[in-house]
């Protein structure tokens, strides 16, 4: 029989002790911590991401602003307001919604962040010092995985890790942080990417697979190894005739044939996502309280 790591039970955990952090500071005289998102264009996914973002904030006790820019907007326009957000001391966190139009060079933009207030945890010198165990912002998703397999006590330590995805914002920071020298790394990871060969001998070898590849119910029950614990990542929205909505989440792993086989699997939805959206207010905590670790 297999666990389900319950991301949203622990997501509303550890909302409930960053609230109650909150409430204590101000008690002491501290300011709420204030998260400020720069959103371009109106693309839906990224209107729906954000206004997650905002609710959360205001469950936790957070300030958050949106600065809206037209997709007509310049970069030299984008930087010179993250310059001024950058120097304002009431902001403790900033974010950039991504993707940016295609005019704008998201790099650009992610290095004008000052590092400090960078919680999304993309700027190089937070990759850097995350990738060589120093005090950093890490990035949300990957930090969100860990944070799940710390909570459920899964040890990690002298594990075979394999991840499938090297993008920089999930496969390949999560493989870094489970290689680290500390209690939830320690494991020997394996990270496979689209020009991997033979992915399935090397998946079923896994005794955790995280599954970060964006491409629908790709991992089957035949790439899984018995009493894995398996991490779907994958987002993808499909048609549904039983919701109300019209459309139901899946992940990147074919959850109803893998499940069986797993000693624990996140679900999608309710697995990683709301971890990451926690993972953002912890690094708002983080650079309000100035514990920038
Ligand atoms: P991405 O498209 O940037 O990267 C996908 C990676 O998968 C690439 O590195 C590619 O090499 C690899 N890949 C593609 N096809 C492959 C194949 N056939 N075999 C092996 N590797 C292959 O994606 P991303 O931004 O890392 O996101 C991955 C998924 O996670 C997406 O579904 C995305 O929506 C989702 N996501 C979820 C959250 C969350 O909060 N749950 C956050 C970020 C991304």
């Amino acid at each position: 029989m297999y666990n389900i790591i319950d991301g949203k039970r622990i997501a509303t955990i550890i909302k409930r002790e960053i609230a109650e952090e909150v409430e204590k500071n101000i008690s002491c005289g501290m300011k709420k911590p204030h998260l400020v998102t720069i959103l371009v264009g109106n693309d839906g996914a990224s209107e729906t991401y954000v206004s997650h973002k905002i609710k959360a904030c205001k469950a936790v006790g957070f300030s958050s602003s949106i600065i809206r820019f037209s997709d007509k907007v310049t970069e030299n326009e984008l930087i010179i307001k993250i310059k001024e957000i950058n120097k304002d001391k009431d902001i403790d966190g900033l974010i950039v919604q991504l993707p940016l139009a295609k005019h704008i060079s998201e790099e650009n933009i992610i290095e004008t962040i000052e590092p400090s207030k960078d919680v999304d945890g993309f700027h190089p010198i937070n990759m850097g010092r995350m990738t060589i165990g120093l005090p950093a912002y890490v990035s949300a998703t990957p930090q969100g995985i860990v944070e799940l397999l710390r909570r459920y006590k899964i040890k990690t330590s002298g594990k075979h890790c394999v991840v499938i995805g090297r993008s920089n914002i999930v496969g390949r920071p999560v493989s870094i942080l489970l290689s680290q020298k500390n209690d939830y790394g320690n494991a020997t990871v394996t990270l496979c990417h689209s020009r991997t060969k033979n992915l399935k001998e090397i998946t079923k070898k896994a005794d955790i697979l995280i599954a970060a590849i964006g491409q629908k119910e790709f991992v089957t029950e035949d790439m899984v190894k018995k009493d894995a614990v398996v991490i779907d990542v994958g987002i993808h929205r499909v048609k549904s005739k039983k919701t109300k909505s019209g459309w139901k989440l899946k992940g990147d792993v074919k959850f109803d044939e893998v499940a069986p086989k797993c000693k624990y699997i996140t679900p999608v939805p309710g697995g990683v996502g709301p971890m990451t959206i926690v993972s953002l207010l912890t690094n708002t905590l983080k650079s309000a309280t100035n514990k920038f670790d």
